[in-house]
């Protein structure tokens, strides 16, 4: 399958379920402040306030403002640097956004 809004050289097919793969350069430039991003709109503090008390909520939204999106940006910068070293060996390397499947290119 020929990708035509990626009319790049070099542009192929992942060996595992057959999309377009993307360079994993571009996609690790794109990929910063994870954290920031991921919030599920759910906020139980109330709910938990009424049944366990001010301190409980006050944790509950300090793990749910704080930790969380921390150690998701954590993750992040962590995987962020094993590609970023990756790409020093292999920088053509590309990465197929549907399975995660990373192929290494000199
Ligand atoms: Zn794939």
């Amino acid at each position: 399958m020929y990708d035509l809004d990626n009319p790049e050289q070099g542009v192929r097919e992942c060996p595992k379920c057959r999309r377009t793969m993307q360079y994993l350069r571009a996609y690790n430039k794109i990929r910063r402040n994870e954290g920031y991003m991921i919030d599920d709109e759910k906020d139980h503090s109330r709910a938990i306030g009424f049944w366990f008390g001010w301190v409980a909520s006050m944790l509950y939204l300090f793990f749910r403002n704080i930790v969380q999106p921390f150690s998701a940006k954590q993750e992040g910068e962590k995987r962020q640097r094993r590609f970023a070293l990756l790409l020093k060996k292999h920088p053509e390397s590309l990465i197929c956004l549907h399975c995660g499947y990373i192929w290494k290119l000199p």
